[in-house]
């Protein structure tokens, strides 16, 4: 469970707690979540300060200049939102730069007798990760 901190348009806070994020803009989407106050569905996300428990999506500080992958369509964006976009782009990076050998894969996976290099391309593909896993390391 993760507990998000929750604006409503007139700028009641309170909290929701959601399965998973996706959850939470499931909800919201659906007009599901509304203030407690007011009864707004007009709610936002707004970052908490000790709860953040987002995982491997965890955002990055949203107000530093240096914070890589930043641009400017970023700026004026709650973390929850910029989180959403870096792990997009992430997962865009790791799909293009992922090397797809296609049906040459058992024929590049399979060591050579004495090809080591052949021996070392196979330990490393032979983790149930696959290519994404291995792209995720710094090479
Ligand atoms: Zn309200």
């Amino acid at each position: 469970m993760i507990v998000f901190d929750l604006l409503c348009a007139v700028g009641h806070r309170f909290e929701g707690w959601f399965g998973s994020a996706e959850d939470f803009a499931s909800q919201k989407q659906r007009k599901l979540l509304a203030c407690p106050a007011c009864g707004s569905v007009e709610v936002e996300r707004v970052p908490s300060a000790s709860r953040m428990n987002l995982g491997a999506v965890e955002p990055k500080p949203p107000k530093k200049p240096e914070t890589p992958g930043k641009t400017p369509d970023m700026e004026g964006k709650d973390p929850f939102a910029i989180a959403q976009m870096l792990y997009s782009r992430m997962l865009d990076e790791l799909l293009t730069k992922s090397e797809d050998v296609g049906k040459e894969f058992p024929a590049e996976a399979r060591p050579r007798p004495g090809d080591r290099a052949g021996a070392r391309r196979a330990g490393r593909r032979g983790n149930p990760g696959g290519p994404v896993s291995r792209a995720a390391r710094p090479a």
